[in-house]
């Protein structure tokens, strides 16, 4: 298996004739790499999406737009991650910032909410959900700053977020083991849209450590090796917060323990062990249990205020 998507498909494909098993298949990976067939296939299978387009040459960005009204959303197609490959133009002035690179475009989504689903299957057909979370983002960098779960929102929303997560996964065809995470869009009208696809364990899901019965690290071995799928249920309301590397700083990682730190009740702290902490470098993550949601993200306020007072530059 993998933990990244980009990686060399050839080489895997070679891996799979030769008898390896390799899960999910990289036939699958292929359709999930590239942003726009991505996009393609989960059209194909009727699955909603913001409108798109491809840009057949960066040269003709101009001509692409013209069904397109600014903010328009451009997308490298292969190779983004963590919001690097996706452009907002806001007007023509913007198109200079533009991606030179193979790209699309979409429609610029007035979003209401981001949200996940973790979704696992294993080879004989089982599949099993993780409850849908809600995702914010800093608007500076794009990154996930905070995982909220349950996500707050509609029981019918909740349902239809779950369906599409289950039509994603049979739009990616034979061989889709193991867990994914299929972000999407609630928008201000009331839509859901799909947004991409992770065919991994992913950062929406890293609340599972604590707050599941099976985490989604877990459910993933057992989905590629074929294994029951364990249950997803919920232990209590959760609130994950990435510890991102300070925006001023490329050197080594400071991060003192603190006693203040782990006096928060229902706080867990991950750290990667990373050496260098770079700006906004995913360097660990906190993870809240709290019946109340409101409680856990005051908790994750004054964590994060902790955690830059002890790791001082
Ligand atoms: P990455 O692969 O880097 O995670 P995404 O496609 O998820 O890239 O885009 C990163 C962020 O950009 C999203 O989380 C969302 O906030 C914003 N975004 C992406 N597509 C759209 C869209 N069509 N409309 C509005 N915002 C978008």
């Amino acid at each position: 298996t993998f933990d990244i998507e980009h990686i060399d498909t050839e080489i895997l494909k070679k891996l799979e004739d030769e008898g390896h098993k390799i899960f999910p298949s990289p036939r699958v990976l292929e359709k999930i790499q590239d942003k726009l067939v991505q996009n393609q296939i989960l059209e194909k299978n009727g699955l909603p999406l913001p409108k798109f387009r491809e840009v057949e040459d960066p040269s003709q960005l101009l001509e692409s737009l013209q069904n397109f009204n600014y903010p328009v959303v451009q997308k490298a197609r292969t190779g983004g991650y963590d919001g690097k490959g996706v452009v907002i133009l806001k007007n023509e002035n913007d198109l200079q910032n533009a991606i030179k690179a193979e790209s699309l475009l979409e429609e610029c989504i007035e979003i209401e909410k981001e949200l996940a689903v973790n979704i696992a299957q294993n080879s004989k057909g089982e599949i099993k959900v993780h409850q849908v979370v809600e995702m914010t983002f800093d608007e500076k960098t794009n990154i996930c700053d905070l995982v909220i779960g349950p996500a707050q929102i509609s029981k019918e929303h909740e349902d239809k977020a779950i369906q599409i997560a289950k039509d994603v996964l049979k739009a990616l065809g034979e061989g889709a083991y193991g867990n994914f995470a299929i972000e999407m869009f609630l928008t201000k009208d009331g839509e859901i849209l799909v947004n991409e696809v992770a065919p991994r364990p992913h950062n929406s899901g890293h609340y599972t450590i604590e707050a599941c019965i099976t985490s989604q690290f877990e459910q993933h071995i057992r989905a590629i090796t074929g294994l029951p799928l364990g249950s997803t249920k919920l232990h209590s309301p959760t609130v994950m917060k990435n510890l991102l590397g300070p925006e001023n700083y490329t050197g080594p990682v400071k991060f003192e323990e603190s006693e203040e730190l782990l006096k928060i009740e229902g706080l867990s702290v991950h750290l990667y062990g990373k050496d260098l902490s770079k700006p906004f470098r995913k360097l660990g993550h906190i993870t809240i249990l709290d019946k109340d949601i409101e409680s856990a993200l005051k908790k994750a306020e004054e964590a994060k205020n902790i955690i830059e007072k002890y790791s001082k530059q």
